[in-house]
């Protein structure tokens, strides 16, 4: 049986198993089973090429959510005025 856990505590997700589900599959792990590929995060697929580490998130899970963000230039600044205002 394949389970998917934290790499590490607070780290990426990664397939382990206790038994090699096929010979071919992941390799021997310190905890005694096998580990596999990591999974990302957001979509929970395997990624051939790993996760980024630091988020625990593959390529194209990156990609997109750099692409969603907001630049830092976009926000403005709403000028709220309060009841010391000038104004009025
Ligand atoms: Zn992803």
């Amino acid at each position: 049986m394949i389970e998917i856990r934290e790499a590490w505590p607070g780290g990426p997700l990664r397939q382990f198993a206790k038994d090699r589900p096929n010979p071919g599959w992941g390799i021997p792990h310190a905890s005694g089973g096998y580990a596999g590929s990591y999974v990302c995060r957001v979509c929970l697929k395997t990624a051939k090429g790993g996760v980024y580490t630091s988020s625990g998130v593959c390529e194209s899970c990156h990609r997109e959510s750099r692409a969603k963000s907001t630049p830092a230039y976009a926000i403005t600044p709403i000028l709220v005025e309060g009841e010391n205002g000038v104004c009025g």
